[in-house]
């Protein structure tokens, strides 16, 4: 590399860790064997492919049967709520909330579109849904209700076990985007009453375009993807073998560094969001601080707008993000920060911050060098101008 990157940007995605990409070689290489062919030269192939379904297990606290591997996080949240909608024509309403990353929210538009209905849960100023408007939202119709685990742009956590309680109370299906949550905090899935859980690949240590759908086994399924029997019958399509084996590889260590999530890269969020808070003025956290994920920062900086000052980040080096990577490059207000009732300009001046176990101090430090002097930069020119 030419210059040295600063990235401050793990909620968009991650590094992938070099144990991961050594677990998947072996299948671009010599195994290249189709998993469903039935010599030997191939069970080597049907292996790994069961053994990364163990391992993805162990870490969301479920059966191996209930995993089926996908093609990514939108892929598993599209599947979920397509399933439950095919299950009975006069069950075709939808509850999700406002903040949920674009795969649940567009997916919920083009329903609402075709004719379906939609419940959108607000959220609070800290970001919150309330679960009493949440109960009252479902109803005899309802289909499926979905609740992301942790907010993508500001790390805020959902009580999933206790919503999905209350869904299963009424007798209706329960799915959560757990994209963000999977791998920081522990999860224990087989002991709720959670239906579908979506996780990718990309967001902890494991290349791109590759995720999970947990679906509970005594849950119905319908398939997304319709072709041969791979998956059980629940996901035609060749397995993507190499990626499903450093899926197992990334959840095997997100298990062992989810302590390291909790403790250390903790740390390095709360050191470098304190030095922030003391070191410019008229700055403020967005989000419930408490409920958090512990690698992601949403700060507003009074008076500026993020995307100036992303583009001097990025002059240095510096990568992050302005709410979701779907929304950079467009002048649009972050829909999470406006749901929790944020002004336009509150919503503008607002930058995500998020860490990983490769994020160094030296990283946060120099991060932490730049970014006081942007600001007051981009502060002077909005005066002078
Ligand atoms: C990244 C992300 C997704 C989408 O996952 P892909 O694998 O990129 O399709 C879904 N939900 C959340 C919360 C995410 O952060």
């Amino acid at each position: 590399m030419s210059r040295e990157i600063i990235y401050l940007d793990n909620n968009a995605t991650t590094r992938v860790d070099p144990a991961v990409v050594e677990e998947m070689l072996p299948f671009l290489t010599d195994f290249y064997g189709n998993a469903s062919s039935g010599y030997s030269f191939s069970h080597k192939v049907a292996r790994a492919l069961e053994h990364a379904r163990e391992r993805v297990a162990a870490l969301l606290g479920c059966e191996p049967s209930e995993i089926l591997f996908t093609s990514c996080g939108t892929e598993s949240n599209n599947a979920a709520i397509q399933s439950a909608l095919s299950i009975d024509p006069d069950r075709q309403h939808v509850v999700t909330t406002a903040v949920e990353h674009s795969s649940i929210m567009k997916h919920g538009e083009f329903l609402a579109k075709r004719g379906h209905e939609v419940t959108w849960l607000g959220v609070d100023g800290k970001g919150r849904i309330d679960l009493g408007e949440l109960e009252r939202a479902i109803r005899p119709d309802t289909a499926i209700v979905s609740v992301m685990w942790a907010n993508n742009e500001t790390g805020v956590l959902s009580p999933i076990h206790e919503i999905a309680e209350i869904v299963r109370r009424k007798n209706v299906l329960f799915h959560t985007d757990a994209v963000q949550a999977v791998g920081k905090i522990p999860m224990a899935v087989g002991e709720s009453k959670i239906n579908f859980l979506s996780l990718s690949g990309h967001k902890l240590h494991c290349p791109k375009g590759v995720g999970v759908l947990y679906i509970n086994r005594r849950t119905r399924f319908t398939p997304y993807l319709i072709g041969g029997g791979q998956e059980h019958g629940k996901r035609a399509g060749t397995e993507n073998v190499a990626s499903i084996a450093a899926l197992g590889k990334a959840a095997e260590l997100a298990g062992k560094f989810m302590k390291h999530e909790a403790t250390a890269v903790r740390a390095l969020r709360d050191d470098f969001e304190r030095v922030v808070l003391e070191a410019i003025p008229d700055t403020q956290v967005n989000g419930d601080r408490e409920n958090r994920l512990p690698n992601t920062s949403n700060i507003s900086f009074e008076g500026i707008e993020s995307e100036a000052v992303l583009m001097l980040l990025d002059k240095q080096g510096v990568c992050c993000s302005a709410g979701s990577a779907c929304t950079t490059g467009s002048l649009h207000p972050s829909h999470v920060l406006k749901a929790m009732g944020f002004s336009t300009e509150r919503a503008r001046s607002s930058l995500r911050f998020s860490f990983s176990r490769f994020t160094t101090k030296e990283e946060v430090a120099k991060a932490l060098e730049i970014l006081p002097g942007v600001i007051s930069k981009l502060r002077k020119m909005t005066l002078a101008a």
